[in-house]
């Protein structure tokens, strides 16, 4: 309730969303230096739930029983089996939509500098961006627990599980699972890009998961004007960010690339 009165705020009955993509394509086209911040929602009309809310990988799954380092340790069979096998299956089928191409445009046009991603499932560099911070790792890779060993997770034959290295040793995703820390350098260059830019879009996640949802009040302390696209508000609704598109990310952003591309009319 605290949460919608404060979007109310923000978004008057008469600011329609054809005005707020209008608004935000105006933000973006004077941008010097973009940053999006993107969480499981951008990935969502992909094909991949996110973790949270309707619909969401934890109505199925318990992120202790599954997504924690101590429950993979302690039974990796039972987390590749009930877990990572659906993974596996959902991100080699998916395409990068409307949101993941948008990024890639903006960064194309020299607006969008950096993408930190909580994601894993690769669909920015598939969209064709090329500087993107992945603050979770990758689930496109592997890594073995004995020796290091990295390979691909389309690789893998998920006939025994779970997956071994030729050494015996037990394949792990290359991404961070909870109780594990964020990697120092993604972490570094992620505060640095943050407190650099004069925009941030946050598209697609929940600003729950720190240190992450951190990210834009870095930005927002730093100067910059933050930018929500969101079906749903979030923490930082009406406290940091200054707009929320209260929309699906794909659809959002093909408005929004097409009226950035109008007001840039000299820009390839
Ligand atoms: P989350 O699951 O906590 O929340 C998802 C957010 O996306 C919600 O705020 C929801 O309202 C929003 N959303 C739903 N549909 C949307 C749409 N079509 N467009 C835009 N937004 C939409 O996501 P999170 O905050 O990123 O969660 C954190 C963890 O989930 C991360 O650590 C990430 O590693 C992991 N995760 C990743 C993937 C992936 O790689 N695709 C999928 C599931 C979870
Ligand atoms: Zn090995």
């Amino acid at each position: 309730m605290r949460e919608v009165a404060k979007v109310a705020s923000i978004i008057p009955g008469n600011i329609r969303m054809e005005t707020l993509i209008k608004k935000t394509a105006e933000y973006i086209a004077s941008s010097k230096y973009a940053v999006a911040l993107t969480g499981a929602g951008i990935s969502v009309e992909s094909g991949i739930p996110p973790f949270r809310g309707k619909g969401g990988l934890w109505e199925k799954f318990d992120p202790m029983e599954f997504a924690h380092i101590d429950a993979f340790m302690n039974n990796p069979k039972k987390v590749w089996e009930m877990f990572m096998r659906e993974m596996k299956g959902m991100l080699v089928e998916s395409k990068p939509n409307d949101a993941h191409l948008g990024l890639a445009r903006l960064e194309e046009l020299g607006i969008l500098k950096t993408i930190i991603t909580q994601n894993v499932d690769g669909l920015h560099q598939s969209a064709g961006s090329k500087d993107v911070i992945e603050f979770h790792g990758n689930f496109a890779w592997l890594r073995c627990l004995e020796c290091g060993h990295r390979c691909q997770t389309v690789d893998i034959n998920l006939d025994h599980i779970p997956p071994r290295c030729d050494c015996g040793g037990i394949y792990r995703p290359d991404c961070v699972f909870f109780g594990e820390g964020i990697p120092p350098n993604e972490l570094d260059r992620s505060q640095q890009a943050a407190s650099q830019c004069d925009l941030m879009l946050v598209i697609g996640t929940s600003a729950i998961v720190q240190p992450s949802a951190f990210m834009p009040v870095i930005a927002k302390q730093s100067g910059a004007t933050i930018i929500e696209i969101n079906p749903e508000p979030t923490p930082l609704t009406g406290t940091t960010s200054t707009l929320l598109v209260q929309e699906k990310a794909g659809k959002a952003m093909r408005q929004i690339i097409t009226e950035v591309e109008r007001l840039l009319p000299g820009k390839k």
